[in-house]
Formats: structure tokens, sequence, C-alpha cells
């Protein structure tokens, strides 16, 4: 499944993360999850809840930050609002997905010695 590996890569990303820092414990991990990025959230959850038993993540909370997609003309950067055209009605090109097809890690809460 899709959210498996995304969790897998996700706490292995972490476990280099908290080795590099000799980190004892990760408390949180802040993830933001973009509308577009073809993610289900439940999904997701528990997927994490299976994976996370016996890594360093076994105690850490998962934040879920869900981003909406936001476009942008390319050439004069206005915004093309949700549900419009997805084309610059000044400029007449096609807009440029700006954010929302993200999965990425923020910030991860961790225990240093
Ligand atoms: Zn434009």
């Amino acid at each position: 499944m899709h959210e498996y590996s995304i969790v897998q890569a996700l706490v292995e990303r972490v476990d280099a993360e908290a080795r590099a820092r000799h980190a004892t414990a990760v408390h949180r991990l802040s993830v933001r999850i973009g509308e577009l990025s073809g993610v289900e959230v439940d999904l997701l959850t528990t997927a994490y809840e299976t994976f996370r038993e016996r890594t360093i993540c076994e105690r850490a909370r998962l934040d879920l930050h869900f981003v909406p997609a936001r476009w942008e003309c390319p050439n004069c950067r206005g915004a093309i609002g949700r549900g419009d055209v997805l084309t610059c009605p000044a400029c007449a090109v096609p807009a440029r997905l700006v954010e929302g097809d993200e999965i990425m890690l923020d910030r991860i809460e961790m225990e240093v010695p």
C-alpha cells in the first residue's frame, strides 16, 4: 500500500536524523500533507500506528497538517483561485501549483541528552 511505503520512508528518515543527533527518544513528528498528494490521512495514520512499533518512533505522536492546493501564474505570480480555470486570465498561460502536492516532514521533536 502507498501509505505504508510513505510511513516506512518517514520512519527511516526520522531514525537517521535521531541517530545523527544521538537522540534517545522521539516525541513528536509533524508532517505536511498536500491536498493533491494522493495520501489518505486515515490510511496514513493506521500505517503509522502499525509501523512504528519497535522503531525510534514507537512513542512519537504524529501530527498531520493538511495543505490545500494553491495555484499561481508562473508569469505574473497572480493567484489563481480555487475552482477557477487553471489558466491566468491576464497572461493566458497555464497555472503552476505552488503547494498542495507535498508530503513533507516538517519537524521532529526529540530528546537529545
Ligand atoms: Zn499571469
